[in-house]
């Protein structure tokens, strides 16, 4: 049985809890979905979920609560998968391009990130994107964006593979070697749409 943790400081972590229990229920997966806000809970997990929020607060909350020095542990460790949606992709990045004084990363992905980069909250927007290319069948998703982040730029093109790219050019998904996800947008917030969820359970956790 694997234990997938989400990671429950700040954000959208029940939503993401719901889409995961709703995977393993409809599908019979050997997963058991927990929530994570202390060391110990952490040490029984063999995957991790971050969550979309506000990064600066995640960062400090992890601090404060001495949560930090676990999670950095965790995350580097190549036998975890690993998944940060928009504040988790922020957080797990290597390099923010902006306002780095306020997030301490946890420099797992070899990337720099631009919070923000859509603008404030008045730009948020939802995109219907064809990730077909990587998950089978998924032509028509619904992608929300909320004060993304874009990766901007790759420090190490042989680790790091763009997934999805939007119109623009601005890289919103990727992977890094075959256990660690990160998206700008929220597929938590996709209302009865779990297919981001499924294939990152069978794609990263149960591989
Ligand atoms: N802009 C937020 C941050 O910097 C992320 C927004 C989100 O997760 N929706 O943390």
């Amino acid at each position: 049985m694997k234990r997938v943790g989400v990671l429950a400081l700040q954000g959208a972590f029940s939503e993401h809890i719901q889409h995961l229990e709703k995977c393993v229920a409809d599908n019979g997966y050997e997963v058991k979905i927990v929530t994570v806000r202390t060391p110990e809970e952490l040490s029984q997990c063999d995957a991790l979920v971050l969550p979309g929020g506000e990064s600066t607060s995640m960062s400090l909350i992890a601090q404060r609560t001495g949560m930090f020095p676990h999670l950095r542990k965790f995350v580097h460790d190549p036998s975890k998968a690993v998944w940060g949606t928009c504040a988790g992709l922020i957080y797990i990045s290597q390099e923010l391009a902006n306002e780095r004084e306020l997030v301490q990363p946890l420099e797992l992905l070899k990337v720099r990130v631009r919070r923000n980069a859509f603008g404030r909250q008045a730009q948020s927007f939802v995109q219907n994107c064809n990730f077909s290319e990587f998950i089978p069948g998924c032509h028509d998703f619904p992608a929300v964006f909320i004060r993304a982040p874009v990766i901007e730029h790759i420090f190490d093109a042989d680790a790091v593979k763009p997934l999805f790219t939007l119109e623009s050019g601005l890289i919103v998904a990727a992977s890094q070697g075959d256990n660690i996800l990160a998206t700008s947008f929220h597929p938590e917030l996709a209302e009865n749409d779990s297919r981001f969820h499924d294939w990152f359970l069978r794609q990263f956790v149960l591989k």
